[in-house]
């Protein structure tokens, strides 16, 4: 395949994702829109919803999270919101960090419209998931999430230990990302029909890009089953509850989520 992966490195794959996300990033939302018929925004918004940040005990404590591939902003925007105007917790920050600045360019440029507490309550930070600044310290956050992002990364399980790192005991790693449609055959064939024809048609008639999405599909089929990503996480020293992840749409996308013991 163009991006197949089998005989490419670490360093290589690295630069591949850079010039795709580089070339998709103006086009970004839109095409995330299209390409999910817009169920995209109801997975964000369950996410954020079920992660509850704000909610704390006594209410108002400050809370400190790190979007990880954060990008345009989608994931860190529903947080502040949730936060601040849902909990009326004005004490939590976040922080959008992303390996590509194009990306952070359109979420930076996209933040200018929210309220002045909410963009107050935020910052960007160009980093490598891999290998996070020493700025963030050890022990230091509540949250790390990371939607959509994950599957980017040349070395996952380097990522997952950087999050275990950045974490306070008691701090939750929580996950978005594409996944597996095993359980249901009818709607996996459907599926990948839409995503190995539509998909890279899209990508070509409204973005002129058809190899970048060709590669966004792609990576979500070498991506890990449910079970294998929260054995990855457990390998990296988080603790799950139940099956350590929840399917969503049959599994078309997937939240996994671990504690910091
Ligand atoms: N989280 C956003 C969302 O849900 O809309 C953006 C997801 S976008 C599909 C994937 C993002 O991962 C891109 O912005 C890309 O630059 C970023 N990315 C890829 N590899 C990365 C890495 N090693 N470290 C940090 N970010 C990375």
């Amino acid at each position: 395949t163009h991006f197949g992966y089998e005989t490419v490195t670490e360093g290589e794959k690295q630069e591949r994702v850079a010039g795709v996300f580089h070339s998709v990033a103006e086009s970004y939302d839109k095409m995330n829109d299209l390409m999910s018929l817009g169920v995209h925004r109801l997975w964000k918004d369950h996410f954020v919803s079920s992660l509850n940040p704000g909610a704390t005990n006594p209410p108002g404590r400050p809370q400190r999270i790190l979007d990880v591939a954060g990008g345009t902003g989608d994931i860190a925007f529903r947080m502040l919101q949730r936060a601040h105007e849902f909990h009326g917790n004005p004490n939590v920050h976040v922080t959008i960090s992303d390996i590509n600045p194009s990306m952070l360019a359109v979420g930076r440029q996209r933040s200018l419209v929210l309220p002045a507490s909410h963009q107050s309550s935020l910052s960007f930070l160009e980093a490598n998931a891999e290998i996070l600044p020493s700025s963030l310290k050890d022990n230091s956050l509540d949250l790390y999430t990371v939607a959509f992002g994950i599957r980017n990364f040349s070395n996952v399980l380097a990522a997952l230990r950087e999050a275990h790192r950045v974490l306070k005991p008691g701090g939750v790693f929580a996950c978005l990302e594409f996944s597996k449609v095993d359980k249901y055959p009818l709607l996996n064939a459907i599926y990948k029909q839409w995503s190995f024809s539509a998909i890279p048609l899209i990508g070509q008639l409204v973005a002129a890009d058809r190899d970048s999405y060709q590669y966004l599909v792609e990576s979500i089929e070498r991506f890990p089953s449910q079970e294998d990503f929260r054995d990855m996480i457990v390998d990296a020293g988080f603790a799950v509850a139940g099956e350590g992840y929840e399917d969503l749409t049959g599994g078309i996308a997937a939240i996994h989520r671990g504690i910091k013991p």
